[in-house]
């Protein structure tokens, strides 16, 4: 039997190549939705790669995907592979469908970002952007999170700005502020875009194409970075309707973001937000399965200087190599015990659904 250690990429390039052999062998269809304007850092293709398994008229769908968040890949890639290599996707009944996506956002997956290629998070990108909800609290922060150098006087003064709105409005408020989303400062942190990013429309076209059909639609985004080491806490952020259902089906343990308990800020515009507008009311049970890595003060740091270093630093120095490096290491615990509890926490997902379809 293959380690759990061996599913897990290299790199982007590998995620894609063994998502596609894998899902070959085990007979599901691919098709691959290339990026038009973008290439990897070796110039290789970047593509968000979809497989289907089951009749196309299936009307009970389970959909499993990777990458929204780029870097987050490395962990949502390997958990694919080794479902894919485990078999544990087959034996559903022969009404139900599994659709795998990999790599929502492959420029972020090959170049080590969380953002897209516009340093979109595309978990703030699905809004109706004539109405950009404004963000007060990032506004007054942002100067101080993206420095104009990252060590020095500046930096200090900004560190010290930024402890002083901590201690003054509550580390909640300063979470929410930073990570709530804003569409003011295009070099920015959880930056939502002016219009549509690639990753949003082919998103868009997948729900479209494949899974229109389907009446009944479980669904999982794979991400890293929040709640304890090796835990995987599952978010409800649409509805509480739509919670209400994953607890029906999950049991308890599934978390509303509405309710202010979760390991994640109330968000909007999240490819959730899309999919139910995709695919109609009442249809889809959209999870966020989020693995907890390090803690957030340690997760958002990472994140506050690989944004620096893409808006003001220089991408071919040392120093950028440090901080690429943090970054994936912030999102991607490369620890065989982490990765095991990554598989076996997603497999628990895919037995009960199966289940559920039954
Ligand atoms: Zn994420």
């Amino acid at each position: 039997m293959q380690r759990v250690d061996e599913f897990f990429p290299r790199d982007y390039a590998d995620g894609r190549a063994r998502f596609l052999a894998l899902t070959q062998a085990a007979g599901f269809s691919t098709t691959s939705f290339v990026h038009p304007a973008r290439r990897a850092p070796d110039g290789g293709e970047l593509a968000c790669d979809v497989a289907w398994s089951g009749p196309a008229a299936a009307s009970r769908l389970l959909i499993i995907s990777s990458g929204t968040h780029g870097v987050e890949g490395f962990c949502g890639s390997g958990a694919q592979a080794a479902l894919l290599a485990s078999g544990a996707l087959g034996g559903m009944p022969a009404d139900a469908a599994v659709l795998l996506v990999h790599a929502v956002n492959p420029y972020g997956f090959a170049h080590l970002r969380r953002t897209n290629e516009d340093n979109i998070d595309l978990n703030r990108n699905f809004i109706d952007h004539s109405r950009a909800p404004a963000n007060p609290g990032y506004d007054e922060i942002h100067g101080w999170l993206v420095p104009e150098s990252w060590d020095g006087p500046a930096r200090e003064e900004a560190d010290r700005e930024i402890t002083r709105y901590q201690q003054e409005r509550g580390m909640r408020a300063f979470q929410e502020a930073m990570t709530g989303g804003q569409y003011n400062h295009p070099d920015g942190l959880f930056y939502g875009g002016q219009a549509p990013a690639w990753s949003n429309l082919t998103w868009r076209r997948i729900l479209r194409e494949h899974c229109a059909r389907a009446e009944e639609i479980v669904a999982i985004d794979l991400h890293t970075g929040l709640g304890p080491w090796g835990v995987g806490e599952a978010l409800c952020v649409a509805s509480e309707d739509e919670h209400r259902r994953a607890v029906s089906m999950f049991g308890d343990q599934i978390k509303w973001t509405g309710a202010g308990t979760s390991v994640s800020a109330q968000i909007g515009g999240t490819l959730v937000h899309a999919a139910h507008a995709e695919l109609g009311p009442g249809k889809l049970t959209m999870i966020g399965l989020e693995y907890g890595t390090y803690t957030i003060p340690e997760t958002l740091e990472a994140l506050r200087a690989e944004t620096w270093l893409v808006a003001r630093g220089r991408t071919d120095s040392p120093e950028a190599a440090r901080i690429k490096q943090r970054l994936k290491d912030v999102f991607y615990v490369d620890d065989p015990a982490w990765k095991q509890a990554v598989v076996d926490r997603l497999m628990g997902f895919v037995t009960r659904t199966r289940e559920v379809f039954r």
